[in-house]
């Protein structure tokens, strides 16, 4: 093993996932839909992929997805985006960021990251030599600490990674977070990557506003969304990036020797999946929003307090609020193995010291009827 990832183990979802199986708990871990996305798109994949052809296309994307996100985003956000060099197609999400961090940071360069952090945020970013900055966000409601963050940046700081809305806390970013953010940005003259796959998955009247939208943003920032979560489709790992042509290039250069491209008849399922009606758009945060109200109901009348969640397929139990005394870890192993429902702890998406992880963050993506059966089943536990 190299250095860098001896000292990682399996990341917490393989884990959870494996225990879940074992025992065959209802799996509230990770985060996946139990329903796959449209029928629809489905039929363009097996389509496409029965006509062909099904060989290299471009490394860039097939030019049907490039100009569907450009549109997409021209759509949502009011961007104005060049399809043919403005967008970047990937195997996932993952990919994207893994090509940020390897095509732009040299060894020694500071990063500036958000904890808790999604789990392979810390690797990718050392694997490219970065050096992690921390700035840590607090339950309920994950406010950044403004001085903290300042303190974070330095002349040494070649970029900033965020997430929203952020797994695992459910925290979506408000304007006055971002115009910090985008203030310390432009001032330390730093790129900002941002990963918005749940960028549909907010609740309430919460906005999910993209950082790339943000005056002097626009040629710092790569967007990174994914056909995994706006589709329901986790399994299928297609993502995209908006960047200028300046930065796409950059990230591209390291996506050409990562993967070089990505399946032609999924990505030309997605470009037909975002043209979908805004109705469709609706229609996944309602349901999200109302799978959420139901677990979180659920949760609090065993007695859990539960922390805010305005997005994403999270919301985190406080394992204290029921008299549990143990760790975080203990908690979720002991619930799989003995109520039968998974969940993740939630020290799992944090590095430093001194943090509160007690919690359990559940997936709430799910059949209402799984969701009904995992709170009964922790009914009776507890
Ligand atoms: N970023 C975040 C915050 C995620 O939660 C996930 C996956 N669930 C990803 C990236 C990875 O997305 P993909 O599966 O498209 O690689
Ligand atoms: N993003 C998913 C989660 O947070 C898991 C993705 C994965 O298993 N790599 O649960």
């Amino acid at each position: 093993t190299s250095n860098v990832l001896a000292g990682f183990g399996t990341t917490i979802f393989e884990v959870m996932s494996k225990l879940a199986i074992e025992h065959q708990a209802i799996n509230l871990g990770q985060g996946f839909p139990d329903q796959d996305g449209p029928a629809d798109i489905r039929a363009v994949a097996a389509r496409e992929g029965e006509e062909g052809p099904n060989q290299y296309p471009p490394m860039m994307g097939v030019p049907e997805l490039r100009q569907a996100v450009a549109e997409h985003d021209s759509r949502f956000y009011g961007l104005s985006v060049n399809w043919q060099t403005d967008v970047l197609v990937t195997s996932g999400a993952t990919e994207s960021l893994a090509a940020s961090m390897l095509g732009l940071i040299n060894p020694g360069d500071e990063v500036v990251l958000f904890e808790p952090l999604y789990d392979c945020y810390l690797p990718m970013i050392k694997l490219a030599g970065g050096i992690p900055k921390f700035v840590r966000l607090d339950p309920p409601n994950w406010e950044i600490d403004e001085s903290k963050l300042r303190a974070a940046f330095s002349d040494k700081t070649k970029l900033i990674l965020m997430n929203s809305p952020m797994n695992p806390t459910g925290k979506v970013f408000s304007r006055e977070e971002l115009e910090l953010i985008a203030e310390l940005a432009i001032k330390h003259d730093t790129y900002a990557i941002c990963d918005e796959v749940y960028e549909h998955i907010v609740f309430g009247d919460r906005k999910h506003l993209s950082l790339l939208t943000l005056p002097g943003m626009g040629e710092r920032t790569a967007r990174i969304a994914s056909a995994g979560k706006t589709f329901s489709l986790t399994g299928w790992k297609v993502g995209y990036l908006t960047a200028t042509a300046e930065l796409t290039s950059r990230i591209a250069k390291a996506h050409q020797f990562l993967t070089f491209t990505t399946a032609p008849n999924l990505q030309k399922a997605v470009a037909y999946g975002l043209a979908k009606e805004d109705a469709f758009y609706e229609d996944l945060k309602n349901s999200m929003q109302s799978k959420r109200d139901r677990f979180r109901d659920g949760l609090q009348r065993i007695g859990f307090t539960t922390a805010d969640c305005d997005g994403t397929y999270f919301i985190n139990a406080d394992i204290s609020s029921i008299g549990f005394d143990g760790t975080d870890e203990e908690f979720c192993r002991l619930i799989t193995t003995e109520a039968g429902v998974a969940a993740v702890p939630f020290s799992a998406f944090y590095q430093s010291e001194g943090a509160r992880t007690n919690f359990a963050r559940f997936c709430f993506c799910k059949r209402d009827e799984v969701l009904d059966a995992a709170i009964e089943k922790l009914q009776d536990f507890f």
